[in-house]
C-alpha cells in the first residue's frame, strides 16, 4: 500500500473510495451509475441538494450565503472573482504571499486596477503583520490565499478589513479548521485537495455581493446565474459532487473540521520536529508562526538543497512507499501534503523515515 504525499490531486479518504467502488456500477440498485443520470432526475437532485446542505453544515454557513458549485477549476476562478466582484468600484486589493496568490493578482489586473496590499518580494516565506499593510478605502474587496500550496505558506489568521468583502482562495487548507463564515464575502476552494476529484470549485459568497457582475462575464462564470439556478444552470459534473458529497460525509463520521484541525496540527507538527531534531540537515524556509499545516516544503543537505540528496531522498522514500514528495517545479526541493486524507500513522510513517535518512546521510 502507497501512502501518497501529492499536493493536488491528492488523496482521498479509503473508505470514500470503497464506498464509490461499490456504487460505481449501480447506484442505491437503480441499474445505473451516478455518472450515467440526468443531471435533472430526481435522483441525481437529492445527491447535488444533499451535497450541498452538508457543507452547510459542516462550516456552519448562514442562510444569508449561497454555495456554489463551478466548473472553472482555481485558476478559472482567479477571474470570475474579478468578473463577479471588481465592477463594483473598478480596483481590489490584492495581499499576495506566495506563487498562487501572485496569479490571482496577476489575471486581476486584466479586469480593473489592482492594488498591492503588502511589498513584492523576491521569496515567498512570511505574512506580513497587517498593521503594515496599505489597504485602499475604494477597493471592492480584499483578496488573499490562506495556504499557499507551493511555498507552504498559511496565514495564522483572518485579515480585519471593516467595511471592505474579504475574498479568500482556501483551496489547500478548506475543511481542516473551522472558520468563522461571516468575516468573508468570498471564500472559494478547487476540490482536488480536501473535498474530491478535480473538476469542481466550491465557491460560498454572501447574498449581497451577487448581482455586480461585467457584461462580458460567461454565463459559466456568472455567480448569480449559478445562484439562481442552484448550481445546474448547465451540466454539472454530477460525478464529481457525488463524490464530494461523500468526502463531507467522512468528515462528519469523524469529528468535523475540529477534529481535521487537531489532525492537522498533530500530523504537520511530526513534519515539522522531525526537522528540528535532524538540526539543520532538513531547511523550512518559511516563517515559524505561518508554516503550514496542509503543504511543508523543504530542503535536504543544506539551506539551497543539496540536489543528489534530494533525489536520494524521494528515491529512498518510494522505496518505503511514500510518494509523489517532489516540491513544486518552481522551488524544488521536498513537499509533503498532509491533507485531511492522510492518517496521523502516514505522518508518523514519513518522520520516521526522516530520522532514519538524516542519521544515515549525516557528516
Ligand atoms: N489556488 C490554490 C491555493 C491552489 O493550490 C491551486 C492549485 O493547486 C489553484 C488555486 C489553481 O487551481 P486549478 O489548478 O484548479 O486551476
Amino acid at each position: 500500500m502507497v501512502v501518497n504525499f501529492a499536493a493536488g490531486p491528492a488523496k482521498l479518504p479509503e473508505e470514500v473510495l470503497n464506498e464509490v467502488q461499490k456504487e460505481i456500477v449501480d447506484y442505491k440498485g437503480l441499474g445505473l451509475s451516478v455518472m450515467e443520470m440526468s443531471h435533472r432526475s430526481p435522483e441525481y437532485l437529492s445527491i447535488h441538494t444533499e451535497t450541498i446542505q452538508s457543507l452547510r453544515e459542516l462550516l456552519n454557513v448562514p442562510q444569508n450565503y449561497k454555495i456554489l458549485l463551478m466548473q472553472s477549476g482555481g485558476t478559472g476562478m482567479f477571474a470570475a472573482v474579478c468578473m463577479n466582484l471588481m465592477g463594483r468600484t473598478g480596483e481590489a486589493d490584492y495581499v499576495v504571499t506566495g506563487s498562487w496568490s501572485a496569479k490571482a493578482a496577476k489575471e486581476a489586473a486584466q479586469y480593473g486596477e489592482v492594488n498591492m496590499v503588502i511589498p513584492k518580494t523576491a521569496k515567498y516565506t512570511s505574512v506580513p503583520s497587517q498593521d503594515t499593510w496599505k489597504v485602499s478605502p475604494n477597493a471592492s474587496y480584499v483578496y488573499y490565499c490562506d495556504n499557499e500550496t507551493v511555498d507552504g505558506v498559511e496565514f495564522n489568521f483572518v485579515p480585519d478589513v471593516p467595511g471592505i468583502p474579504l475574498v479568500c482562495d482556501m483551496s489547500s487548507n478548506f475543511l481542516s479548521r473551522p472558520v468563522d463564515v461571516t468575516k468573508f464575502g468570498v471564500i472559494f476552494a478547487g476540490a482536488q485537495k480536501n473535498i474530491g476529484p478535480a473538476g469542481i470549485v466550491v465557491v460560498i459568497i454572501r447574498e449581497d455581493l451577487l448581482g455586480f457582475q461585467m457584461k462580458i462575464t460567461p454565463s459559466v462564470l456568472d455567480f448569480s446565474i449559478a445562484a439562481k439556478n442552484d448550481s445546474i444552470y448547465n451540466t454539472p459534473p454530477t460525478l464529481i459532487i457525488y463524490i464530494m458529497g461523500k468526502v463531507f460525509a467522512w468528515i462528519k463520521k469523524h469529528g468535523g473540521v475540529n477534529a481535521m484541525y487537531e489532525n492537522s496540527i498533530k500530523k504537520s507538527s511530526l513534519i515539522y520536529n522531525a526537522m528540528i531534531n535532524a538540526k539543520g540537515f532538513y531547511h523550512c524556509p518559511v516563517d515559524q508562526p505561518v508554516r503550514s499545516r496542509m503543504n511543508v516544503p523543504f530542503r535536504v543537505g543544506s539551506e539551497t538543497g543539496n540536489d543528489s540528496l534530494e533525489q536520494e531522498f524521494l528515491k529512498a522514500a518510494k522505496a518505503e512507499g511514500m510518494i509523489q514528495l517532489k516540491g513544486h517545479r518552481s522551488v524544488g526541493g521536498i513537499r509533503a501534503s498532509l491533507y485531511n486524507a492522510i492518517t496521523i500513522a502516514e505522518a508518523e510513517k514519513l518522520a520516521t523515515f526522516m530520522e532514519k535518512f538524516f542519521n544515515n546521510n549525516k557528516v
